[in-house]
C-alpha cells in the first residue's frame, strides 16, 4: 500500500526553488566582467566555509538543530562539518568552556591553518554566561581571538545562522594581504601566538 504523499502538492519552478550567490562589486557590459581577485576569493571562500563544532555543552544542542534539515546551514555552503581542525576554516565554539578546557581551545585553533575565523556561540563562549565561577574561562577571546559573538542562552537556530552570515560578510570583504598584515601578527603575538 503506497503512503500518502502531503508535501510537495504545489509544483514550484526549479529556478525559484535556486538562490545563486550574488556577484562581487566589479566592472560589467556587453560580454564582459571585471573585478577584483580578492573580491572573487573572497565570494569563493564565504560560500564554502567549513565548521569546526567545538560543542561542550548545552548550546551544541542548538547547533545539531541548525544542521538539521528544518534550519539547514547547509544553505550557506557549511554543511561540510569536520572534526580534523587542518581540514576546517571557521572553530565554533559552543558551550561552557573551563579553565583547564582552555589549552585544548587553543590548541585545537593553533592546529587550523590560514585563513581561519571563530565564532563565540552563546554566552559561555561569549563571556562565561551564568557560570562566574572560579572554574569557567569567562570568554574563550582569553585564549583564541574571536571574529563573532552570538548572544543568547542558548541562541535560536536562527541567532546562530546569522552568525555564520556575519562571518561570510567579514570572510568575503576580506583582504588577501590581511593575514601578513602587522596588526595581524600583533594579534597573534597578543595571545602568544607566533
Ligand atoms: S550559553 Fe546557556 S545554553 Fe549555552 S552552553 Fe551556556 S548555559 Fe548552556
Amino acid at each position: 500500500m503506497s503512503r500518502p504523499v502531503s508535501y510537495n502538492l504545489i509544483q514550484k519552478p526549479l529556478e525559484a526553488d535556486i538562490s545563486m550567490a550574488p556577484m562581487p562589486d566589479g566592472h560589467q557590459g556587453e560580454g564582459f566582467f571585471a573585478t577584483s581577485l580578492d573580491s572573487v576569493i573572497g565570494l569563493a571562500r564565504k560560500n564554502s566555509i567549513w565548521p569546526l563544532p567545538f560543542a561542550t555543552s548545552c548550546c551544541g544542542i542548538e547547533f545539531m538543530a541548525t544542521m538539521g534539515s528544518h534550519y539547514d546551514l547547509a544553505r550557506f555552503g557549511s554543511e561540510r562539518v569536520g572534526f580534523s581542525p587542518r581540514q576546517c576554516d571557521l572553530l565554533m565554539v559552543m558551550g561552557t568552556i573551563a579553565k583547564k578546557m582552555g589549552p585544548v581551545v587553543k590548541q585545537v585553533y593553533l592546529q587550523m591553518a590560514e585563513p581561519r575565523w571563530v565564532i563565540a556561540v552563546g554566552a559561555c563562549a561569549s563571556s562565561g554566561g551564568i557560570f562566574d565561577t572560579y572554574s569557567v574561562l569567562q570568554g574563550i577571546d582569553q585564549v583564541v581571538p574571536v571574529d563573532v559573538y552570538v548572544p543568547g542562552c542558548p541562541p535560536r537556530p536562527e541567532a546562530i545562522i546569522d552568525g555564520v552570515l556575519r562571518i561570510q560578510d567579514l570572510v568575503g570583504k576580506e583582504s588577501l594581504r590581511r593575514r601578513n598584515s602587522e596588526n595581524y601578527k600583533l594579534l597573534l603575538e597578543s595571545y602568544g601566538i607566533q
